[in-house]
């Protein structure tokens, strides 16, 4: 679904292309030794080359790599054997080299494609532009004291992949879709954790507008380091708008660097846009050029795990599940692990149904994940089986979920000790159907003259008065042969 902004000479459509930096998940930093964990004292996890001391030399961590090469051939792309490490000069307090050690003409990996997964069911193909390596700068404190800025080094030289997409998008949804289908893709693949939260990943949005049927497309300007998916999808529908407000003035759109404000609900200019030139790039004499072999990328290939995508293909043609199930359950690894598990003993569609809608609401309701469900997916096919083998029926099933869920109880215990076992005992359902019919001659004697309707009824007397414990196919049948027999 198109993205319009109108305006008062037309309808605007956007054009955005993002630049995701993802932290790589490693222990060491990208030419060092030096930890990477997150929320460590300050300049605690910094060595002499990430200080930038004279004549320290970087030593490429060959983990890092593998970890970038492993995330290209997760986004179908191509794997540059030959790349190259450039310093990115410019001046900034946080870095402390004076540069930062970048890819620029040769990355190391190339064009791939990562597919989205939107609202209505429906995919689209968002083209990646390239994936690089770099390291990280350090980070400015304002707020430590009263006359001067500190700065924390831990993040400096850590590494990070910066993703570039083509200017594929074309709405706020398509944006927020490709930014969490790029998350569960880097979590499958284990290298990024994805914590948005913790800034390991945040996106430079790029974003342009132009008048629906036009060509080409018009200058863009970039909004810096947004770090949440609400505030990406923002960052553009205020961006648009301001946009289309400047070209219908007669205004031009200038290439610059821009800065959200969330709580304003604006953008403001931060710096015009820098061009590559300004940076003086050039390869870093201390780095020979990263070459690959053909058995380093093949053997990285053969660890990868089965991704969001496939598995949903899986999940549709082997199970049977709709795309909108297979689409919820395969979103992140823990949740298709759940489901699979459940699914292992039951049938895939009732299982389905019992993890996208009864735990999957009860955890969005609670603002847990699954990695902190109070059900087990042990439990919860326990559940299923005492159902599927007729000791409870389905109504019972619910409650017994409930329990479940605030105690974390084994369903077969919780049936047992609260005697929710399912009255299969015909003597025992009879008597409670003969004692409602005679209770109710009139309604009985509708039955009787034809109205189907009422047996409904009846079943649900029946269920009432033994607590949901009848099966009701067996009520269903009683209600029958005595009323119509
Ligand atoms: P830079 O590195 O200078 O920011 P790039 O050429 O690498 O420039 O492009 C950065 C991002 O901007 C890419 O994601 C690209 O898709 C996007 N982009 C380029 N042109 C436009 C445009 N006219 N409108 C929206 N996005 C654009
Ligand atoms: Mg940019």
């Amino acid at each position: 679904m198109s993205y319009i902004v109108q305006g008062d000479t037309g309808d605007w459509e956007v054009v955005i292309g993002l630049e995701v930096h993802a932290q790589v998940a490693s222990q060491a930093k990208l030419f060092s030794g030096s930890p990477t964990a997150f929320g460590a004292d300050p300049n605690s996890q910094v060595s002499l080359v990430d200080a930038a001391m004279p004549g320290m030399l970087p030593v490429i961590n060959a983990y890092c790599v593998e970890q970038a090469v492993k995330t290209g051939l997760g986004l179908n792309a191509q794997i540059n054997k030959i790349s190259v490490f450039e310093r990115k000069n410019y001046f900034y307090p946080d870095l402390p080299q004076g540069y930062q050690i970048s890819q620029y003409l040769h990355p190391v990996v190339g064009e791939g494609i990562v597919t989205v997964d939107l609202a209505d069911g429906t995919t689209r193909d968002i083209g990646i532009e390239r994936l690089h390596m770099e390291q990280d700068a350090g980070k400015s404190m304002h707020d430590q004291d009263p006359k001067r800025s500190m700065i924390d080094l831990n993040r400096a030289g850590v590494c990070l992949m910066e993703i570039v997409t083509k200017p594929d998008i074309r709405s706020p949804e398509e944006a927020g879709a490709f930014v969490r289908k790029l998350r569960s893709i880097l979590r499958y693949l284990g290298t990024c954790d994805g914590n948005m939260e913790q800034g390991s990943m945040r996106a430079d949005v790029n974003v342009s507008v132009r008048k629906v049927g036009e060509e080409g497309f018009r200058t863009r300007a970039e909004i810096k380091n947004v770090n949440s998916v609400r505030f990406i999808m923002q960052a553009i529908e205020i961006e648009a708008e301001r946009q289309v407000e400047v070209h219908e003035s007669g205004g031009d759109v200038v290439q610059e660097t821009r800065l959200m404000d969330p709580n304003k609900g604006e953008t403001r200019s931060m710096r015009a846009k820098e061009f590559a030139h300004d940076y003086r790039y050039f390869p870093d004499p201390d780095l020979l050029p990263l070459e690959l072999t053909d058995d380093f990328i093949e053997g990285i290939r053969a660890t990868l795990p089965e991704l969001p995508d496939d598995k949903k293909q899986r999940f549709m043609d082997d199970m049977g599940l709709s795309a909108k199930d297979a689409t919820t359950l395969v979103a992140d690894r823990e949740s298709a692990e759940y489901f699979e598990a459940v699914a292992a003993k039951h049938d895939a569609k009732k299982a389905a149904n019992w993890v996208t809608n009864d735990l999957f609401g009860a955890l969005n309701k609670a603002g847990l994940s699954i990695a902190d469900s109070p059900i087990s997916a042990e439990h919860l096919s326990k559940l299923l089986t005492l159902m599927d083998d007729g000791t409870i029926s389905g109504k019972i099933a619910k409650d017994v979920f409930e329990i479940m869920w605030e105690t974390s109880g084994d369903p077969e215990k919780i049936v047992e000790e609260k005697g929710l076992k399912q009255i299969t005992d015909t003597g025992a359902i009879e008597a409670a159907v003969d004692q409602i019919i005679a209770d109710n001659p009139g309604q009985a004697d509708e039955v009787r003259g034809g109205n189907d309707k009422a047996i409904g009824w009846f079943v649900g007397q029946v269920m009432k008065a033994t607590q949901g414990k009848a099966n009701p196919q067996q009520v269903n049948q009683l209600l029958r042969d005595k009323l119509k027999g």
